[in-house]
């Protein structure tokens, strides 16, 4: 059950929090893991990581802002663990600014580093995916609720689950999914110091249905579900993954 054993996954942002998560559990569950991020450091301690627990995983560093970063990671994929059906599409940047304190700069980096990466690795996927496979991208219950977001990450993750929409139509006959995570308040290196120091309200960290925070975990789950057959007549869909907070 939701297991990933010949799976070949490119997982993005796993030097910290949700990615590194998904990469070691993609792993453990049998998948050959690339994991990629520009943070060399936390690549190097995934490795360990992953070593230590058995399943050891290739890492590669790259920006993925970067022109041509896209289709380097898939190059290196082929040519380091094999021909790639999985993408978990995790790198991004939260903000915390609202439209008037934002500058053009701000938008452009945000929709960069969140929605432009996103759509070049998916682009390149259904490229390189030869016997279809499975694209999960992460959107975030920020798009959806108002609350304790940005103006341009919410639009860039609302912006992303467009993108799966409209990829999942278009590539589902070539037996290629495309979905999205929406992860509520999740707990990792991004957002612990804001936890802590009290930056979200109680409407996000606790009045919900399961009044917790989540853990990276929570998240890495749905995605492994999202990469298995489990989940084999499921395409299109962004799934909320937040206790309830952005559904009830
Ligand atoms: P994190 O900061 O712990 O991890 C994100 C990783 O992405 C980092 O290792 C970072 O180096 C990498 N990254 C960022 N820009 C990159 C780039 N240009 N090239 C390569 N790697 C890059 O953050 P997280 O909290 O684990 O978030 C992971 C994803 O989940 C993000 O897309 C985030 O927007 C989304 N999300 C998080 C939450 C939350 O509460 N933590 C909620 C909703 C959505």
């Amino acid at each position: 059950e939701g297991q990933l054993a010949g799976r070949i996954a490119i997982v993005t942002g796993a030097a910290s929090g949700i990615g590194r998560e998904t990469a070691l559990l993609f792993s453990s569950r049998g998948a050959q893991v690339l994991a990629v991020d520009l943070a060399a450091e936390g690549l190097e301690s995934l490795a360990e990581q992953a070593e230590r627990q058995g399943s050891p995983l290739v890492t590669h560093v790259q920006d993925l802002r970067a022109e041509r970063a896209a289709q380097e990671v898939f190059d290196v994929c082929r040519a380091r663990v094999g021909v790639p059906d999985v993408l978990a599409n995790i790198a991004g940047k939260a903000g915390d600014k609202s439209a008037d304190s934002t500058t053009d700069e701000d938008f452009d980096f945000f929709v960069s580093v969140n929605l432009t990466t996103t759509f070049r690795m998916a682009r390149q996927a259904v490229l390189h995916f030869e016997e279809g496979g499975s694209i999960i991208n992460t959107s975030s219950a920020f798009a959806v609720v108002g609350v304790g977001g940005s103006a341009p990450y919410s639009a860039a993750k609302g912006a992303v689950s467009s993108l799966t929409r409209q990829m999942a139509a278009d590539y589902g006959p070539r037996n290629i999914r495309v979905n999205a995570v929406a992860p509520g308040l999740i707990e990792t290196p991004a957002t612990a110091p804001r936890i802590r120091a009290g930056q979200f309200d109680d409407t996000v960290t606790k009045a919900r249905p399961i009044p917790r925070v989540g853990q990276p975990r929570d998240i890495a789950a749905a995605f492994a579900f999202l990469a298995s057959d489990d989940s084999s007549f499921i395409t299109g869909v962004t799934l909320p993954v937040c206790g309830g907070w952005s559904t009830t």
